[in-house]
């Protein structure tokens, strides 16, 4: 049985449930390991052009934790990760470093990218990527969240599939750009299950999912050095652990997994720091 290491609370507000039914749901379905990733706060509200509403909010940090912990003494024979989705902004960075890692001795974050600064605007790539110059905007962001070294993967890193509906010249360069800096930097890539939960999108060859896309999987699977990790990104608690869909591409193209083995280790040392 695969784990799972992209979940969601009732925090962010577009999710049900808290740890420990997610973590029943990861039992009972016979997973060894369940990350909890929800949407980062951030230290202080942004301008909502990068959305304070789809997050939990800094003071709910300490609730998140201690719902952790709860479900880590409950659920014993489950590894229990505690891990945060965050958005790349280099002005973040010291939160994320420096309060979630160091402080509150997080075990791991992840990157999903959600919003990028394309000119003098923040772009939202769920909704509203029109252009060659916006791909590349994002592309270059995720680069330079890679580059930062905090992350353990990159989440849905060709979610521009969610509103860019073609695959051109500029998907693919877009894409070019994003699996070689992974193969570079030696971070994993994340097929993500949700896109797959979601409705399809019309395009002029075809109805398709918003992601993971093929075209995109498939560039992937011919640059050396990529490792990649299939998660749920479960927002409802019976969603935990369903990557089915996404292990088919894993294994028709070829993919190489990703070794997070490293990240039980952790948990193993956050925990027996609180002893
Ligand atoms: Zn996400
Ligand atoms: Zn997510």
């Amino acid at each position: 049985m695969p784990n799972d290491y992209h979940t969601h609370t009732f925090r962010c507000h577009h999710a049900e449930g808290d740890v420990g039914d997610y973590a029943a749901v990861a039992v009972q379905k016979g997973l060894r390991v369940l990350g909890v990733t929800d949407h980062t706060p951030f230290p202080v509200p942004l301008p909502n052009e990068r959305w304070n509403m789809i997050r939990m909010s800094r003071s709910q940090l300490d609730g998140y934790e201690e719902a952790i912990a709860k479900a880590r003494k409950n659920y014993p024979q489950l590894t229990i990760l505690k891990g945060m989705e965050c958005e790349y902004s280099v002005d973040l960075v010291p939160f994320y470093r420096d309060e979630l890692l160091a402080k509150r001795q997080f075990d791991y974050l992840i990157v999903g990218n959600h919003f990028f600064p394309c000119g003098n605007r923040w772009v939202g790539a769920h909704s509203q990527i029109r252009s060659g110059e916006e791909l590349m905007a994002y592309a270059d962001h995720m680069v330079e969240a890679m580059a930062s070294g905090l992350f353990a993967f990159v989440a849905h890193p060709d979610l521009f599939g969610n509103s860019y509906p073609f695959w051109d010249e500029h998907t693919v360069r877009c894409s070019k750009r994003i699996i070689e800096a992974a193969a570079y930097y030696k971070i994993p890539l994340e097929l993500n299950a949700h896109g797959l939960r979601k409705p399809l999108i019309e395009t002029k060859v075809g109805a398709r999912p918003p992601y993971p896309l093929s075209p995109f999987w498939q560039l992937a699977s011919t640059v050396k050095g990529i490792t990649v990790v299939a998660n749920s990104d479960a927002h409802h608690p019976e969603d935990v652990g369903k990557t089915e869909a996404v292990e088919e591409l894993i294994e028709d193209y070829g993919l190489q997994r990703a070794d997070l083995s490293w990240l039980e280790q952790k948990e193993n040392k956050s925990l027996s720091a609180k002893v």
